[in-house]
């Protein structure tokens, strides 16, 4: 045994060029040398596909990987190529020359990993012909899809339980990044699976601040306002946010866009080409913000999204898990932000409801939205509801990174964020007290150390004794334990082992950190404390683009108010922008706003009644009938007339 474990940390030094595994990978990749079969539960980004792909470069034989999606098929095809790892793939897309190619490989037995979806693997026949060559194992990818209790069945999937009876003494392998208990009991069932190695990654994402706000559904644009405010807190910085529908996604787009973000929409009604450019402009930067809906993230690995909003209810927990996922990969501090009404679960209820959907899949739907609905209760701890629901357990009272522990308000404009000064510094001091500690530690204990805490535990194994000990002193305790999290992102540090009994280790990376020949970067809240305390909201700086989208609103017969909550400016501010359109572009026509009789009484009003430039005196002239706007734009428009040459 210890044999394959060397075995596997040779490979993946010398095929993948890392140094360490991350967690469980170790532990996957052993259980499929060992020929038992086993179902693996790794969040997303946890290198779920690195425990099934080590084994299969290392081991005699071609590894059938079963997965529903070409496009993920192809990537991983290309990276194991360039890896040197013979891989293939069959999928529709082919043309008959890969095809032939890639069966040549089978039949000389040369192919390490065969990619197929479930649909090809199935075909009359196929495996037949599989079982002639020599294979090694099969790895169903996706093993969600198998449930009706995932968020995700696919009826095709179903047909993977003939595995078992076609190849009764080949090891079988499921991998998910998420499953609750219903679902993991089904992948077990289902594929047939012999008291399998189960290993469950840790899905607490510390560095995720989770929030819920009261959506705001009246007008329908105030949820576009909500999604405005927050991203206001994060100008620059990277964020998706989650709408329903696709008209909704424009809609939000152009009023972001609006409001001075750079931000853009994201649905599966978009052409190829065009959701691709998005795509792109995402990753590179240049648009930092996505308004999409679930047809956004598949296979979107960006390390810096630092906000997600759900401006809509998502249709399960396991939905919600892995889009607000998507928020801080790198490890840095990010928000996960629900905007939640019960009117979006009436929207769901009536939309699930079709006479075509078979009764048992409609009950796992509503039992998944009502799990949703509980998890957006006032008072839950969402760290807690989100862990239990993949069978996991809070291990301290509090999480320390959601709404209700940290006591957050509704009006909580989130926390900014700064680079850490000295942060090399500051790394080289954990990443040694590490050592110090003989990484033998978790990192509860070791951010206790840093700060010098005179706890029990740590008097009585004379860790206070050693040169690292309240090396942090001076320093906020959630910004150390952010830290640790961040080093961990960045591959410095690495927690072993099974949880509860992870211990921290430095990794080649931190040593290179250590010895001052890598950077690494750190961040923390610029206010070190930010609990409950409201930030007043910043006025956005007026751009050109939100100007254009009033003054368009009520030329196009919006009212002064909508405009201004569709804007977010002041009702004054935006007859002013409307007055200077008509000021600006030399216009002496008041119409649409005003009509020639109401121009005519504006203007006989300012030549007779004493108003000293004041608008009031005229207002309470003209009588109520008469808006401000109206005298504005009326106004501006007689000066023009007046001023020009003619
Ligand atoms: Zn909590």
């Amino acid at each position: 045994m210890t044999q394959n474990r060397d075995h596997l940390r040779e490979g993946l030094k010398s095929i993948w060029g890392y140094a360490a595994f991350r967690p469980l990978q170790e532990e996957a990749a052993a259980a499929v040398m060992e020929g038992r079969d086993s179902i693996v539960i790794l969040p997303t980004g946890g290198g779920k596909s690195l425990c099934f792909q080590l084994p299969a470069a290392l081991m005699p034989g071609t590894a059938l990987i079963v997965t529903p999606l070409i496009a993920l098929m192809k990537d991983q095809v290309d990276a194991l190529r360039q890896r040197g790892v013979a891989a293939g793939c069959l999928h529709s897309g082919l043309d008959a020359e890969e095809r032939r190619e890639t069966d040549r490989l089978l039949r000389e037995g040369r192919l390490k990993l065969l990619y197929l979806s479930p649909e090809r693997l199935m075909v009359e026949g196929y495996l037949e012909t599989l079982a002639a060559r020599g294979l090694s194992f099969v790895a169903v990818d996706e093993a969600h899809c198998i449930s009706q209790w995932g968020h995700d069945f696919r009826k095709e999937y179903r047909m993977l339980g003939q595995l078992r009876e076609r190849f009764p003494n080949l090891p079988i392998h499921a991998y998910t990044a998420t499953a609750s208990e219903k679902v993991e009991h089904d992948i077990v069932t289902e594929l047939a699976l012999r008291s399998p190695t189960r290993l469950v990654g840790n899905f607490e994402r510390a560095n995720l601040i989770y929030r819920m706000l009261t959506k705001k559904t009246k007008p329908k644009t105030a949820v576009y306002m909500q999604a405005g405010q927050l991203l206001d807190s994060r100008k620059g910085q990277c964020a998706i946010v989650y709408c329903i529908s696709r008209k909704d996604t424009e809609e939000m787009a152009g009023f972001l866009r609006a409001r001075g973000h750079f931000a853009a929409a994201y649905h599966a009604g978009m052409t190829p080409e065009h959701r691709a450019r998005t795509q792109d402009e995402f990753l590179s930067g240049k648009t930092p913000i996505v308004v999409a809906t679930v047809a956004f993230g598949m296979g979107i690995d960006k390390p810096d999204v630092r906000m997600v909003v759900h401006a809509g209810l998502p249709k399960s927990i396991e939905h919600y898990q892995q889009e607000s996922g998507r928020a801080g990969r790198d490890g840095l501090p990010s928000e996960c932000v629900l905007l939640y009404s019960p009117m979006d679960a009436m929207v769901w209820r009536k939309l699930m409801d079709t006479p075509d959907t078979p009764r048992a899949q409609l009950a796992a739907m509503r039992e998944a939205l009502r799990a949703m609905e509980q998890y957006a209760s006032p008072g839950v701890c969402r760290t807690d509801y989100l862990l239990r629901h993949f069978g996991q357990k809070l291990e301290e009272e509090d999480c320390g990174h959601c709404d209700t522990c940290l006591g957050l308000g509704e009006d909580w404009a989130g926390e900014e964020m700064v680079p850490t000064d000295g942060a090399t510094v500051i790394a080289q001091k954990i990443l040694s007290c590490v050592v110090r500690m003989k990484e033998r530690y978790g990192e509860s204990l070791v951010a206790r150390v840093l700060l010098g805490s005179r706890d029990k535990r740590i008097v009585e194994t004379g860790l206070d004794k050693i040169t690292t000990y309240g090396i942090l002193r001076e320093h906020d305790r959630r910004a150390v334990r952010d830290w640790i999290q961040q080093l961990k992102a960045q591959e410095c540090l690495v927690a072993a082992g099974v949880s509860p009994y992870r211990v921290l280790k430095v990794t080649d990376r931190g040593w290179a950190v250590i010895r001052g020949t890598l950077e690494p970067t750190l961040a923390q809240a610029k206010d070190a404390s930010p609990v409950g305390k409201a930030t007043k909201e910043r006025a956005p700086r007026a751009s050109p683009a939100i100007r254009a989208t009033a003054v368009e609103m009520i030329l196009s017969g919006s009212t002064t108010k909508e405009a201004a909550d569709a804007t977010g400016r002041a009702m004054s501010t935006i007859e002013g922008y409307v007055a200077d359109h008509f000021a600006d572009d030399g216009l002496t026509d008041p119409a649409p706003i005003v009509d020639a009789a109401m121009a005519a009484r504006i203007e006989e009003a300012y030549d007779t009644v004493d108003h000293e430039e004041k608008l009031k005196p005229l207002r309470d002239h003209l009588g109520d009938e008469v808006s401000y706007l109206q005298i504005k734009v009326a106004l501006a428009c007689m000066r023009n007339r007046r001023d020009s040459p003619t």
